[in-house]
C-alpha cells in the first residue's frame, strides 16, 4: 500500500471512513475492508462507532501494528482538563492502548488554539497516540497550530474532491511536511455520475470513483471513502494497476477551478 508521510507517520494512501456506519454493518464493514487489504480505518468520537470499529478490527485476524486507525477529539473536549480523559475514552472503546492518529476534529474558537494544542501534544507524549494532527483546519489556522503545538503535526484532514479546490490548504501542509487526508473523496457518491470521469475512465477500465481516488492519489493525498457495500470496498481500492496521465489530471483538477480553465 502507497503512504502518504506526514511529519513521520506513515499513513495509507487509501482507508475506510466510517462515519454514519453503525452496529453490526460496521463492524461487518471494518471486518472485510482489512481482510480486502485495507490498512488504514477512519472513525471519529463523534461517530458513535468505535466500539463497533475495534470489534471489526479483533475480527479480521489483521495484526494491530499492520493497521492505522485515526479517531478524532470532539470539540467540546477541547480544554486541556477534558482533553486527556476523552482520548482514553476513544481507546476504551475501541479496545486499543494508542491510536496512530488522533485528531482535533474541527476547530474550536471557544478555546485557545494553544491550550488544546498543548493538551494533544501530551497525549501523545503519555503515548496514548502515535502521531496527532488537525481536521479541517484554513491555512491561517494550521500557521497558528504549527507555530503553537510542542509536537509536529502528521496530517490535515479536510473535505477534497474534485468539486473543491484546496490547492492552498494542501501546499500549507507541506510547507510544514505534514500530509493531507482527504474526507468526502468521491463527494459522497456524487462523482458516480460525473459524465468527464466516466469518460476518463472508460480509457482504462475504471468507473468514475476510481479515477476520482486514482486522482487524489496522484497527488500524493490520502483519501478515506466510505462505503456500505461490500462490492464497493473493492473498487475503492483497485486503483493502484492504472496511471491517469498528466491531461487527465489537469482536466479533473480544472473541475473545481473554473477560473484555471
Ligand atoms: P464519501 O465521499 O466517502 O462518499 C460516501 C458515499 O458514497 C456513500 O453514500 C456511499 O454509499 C457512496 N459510495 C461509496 N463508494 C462508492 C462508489 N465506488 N461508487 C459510488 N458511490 C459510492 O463521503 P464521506 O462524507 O463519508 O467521507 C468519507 C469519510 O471521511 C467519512 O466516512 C469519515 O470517516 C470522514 N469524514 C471526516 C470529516 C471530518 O470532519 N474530519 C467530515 C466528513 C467525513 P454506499 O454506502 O451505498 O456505498
Amino acid at each position: 500500500m502507497n503512504v502518504v508521510e506526514g511529519n513521520g507517520a506513515r499513513i495509507p494512501a487509501i482507508g475506510l471512513g466510517t462515519w454514519e456506519l453503525r452496529g453490526r454493518v460496521c463492524a461487518r464493514i471494518v471486518e472485510q475492508a482489512l481482510r480486502l487489504g485495507y490498512r488504514h480505518i477512519d472513525t471519529a468520537q463523534i461517530y458513535d462507532n468505535e466500539r463497533e470499529v475495534g470489534e471489526g478490527l479483533r475480527a479480521s485476524g489483521v495484526k494491530r501494528d499492520d493497521v492505522f486507525v485515526t479517531t478524532k477529539v470532539w470539540t467540546t473536549h477541547f480544554m486541556a482538563k477534558d482533553l486527556e480523559r476523552s482520548a482514553k475514552e476513544s481507546l476504551a472503546r475501541l479496545r486499543l492502548t494508542e491510536v496512530d492518529l488522533l485528531l482535533l476534529h474541527w476547530p474550536n474558537p471557544h478555546v485557545p488554539l494553544a491550550e488544546t494544542l498543548g493538551a494533544l501534544a501530551r497525549v501523545k507524549q503519555a503515548g496514548l497516540a502515535r502521531h496527532i494532527g488537525v481536521s479541517n483546519f484554513s491555512v491561517a489556522l494550521i500557521e497558528e497550530a504549527v507555530a503553537a503545538c510542542p509536537e509536529p503535526l502528521a496530517c490535515d484532514q479536510s473535505e477534497y474532491h474534485p468539486y473543491l479546490d484546496q490547492t492552498d490548504v494542501i501546499s500549507a501542509c507541506a510547507r510544514h511536511g505534514m500530509g493531507f487526508v482527504a474526507y468526502s473523496p468521491i463527494a459522497k457518491g456524487r462523482v458516480k455520475g460525473d459524465r468527464a470521469l466516466g469518460r476518463i475512465g472508460d480509457r482504462y477500465r475504471k468507473t468514475a470513483a476510481q479515477v476520482c481516488l486514482r486522482w487524489l492519489l496522484q497527488q500524493n493525498v490520502s483519501a478515506i471513502p466510505r462505503t456500505s457495500k461490500l462490492e464497493r470496498l473493492q473498487e475503492n481500492i483497485d486503483i493502484f494497476d492504472f496511471e491517469l496521465s498528466d491531461e487527465d489530471m489537469r482536466e479533473i483538477s480544472a473541475t473545481g477551478r473554473p477560473d484555471a480553465r
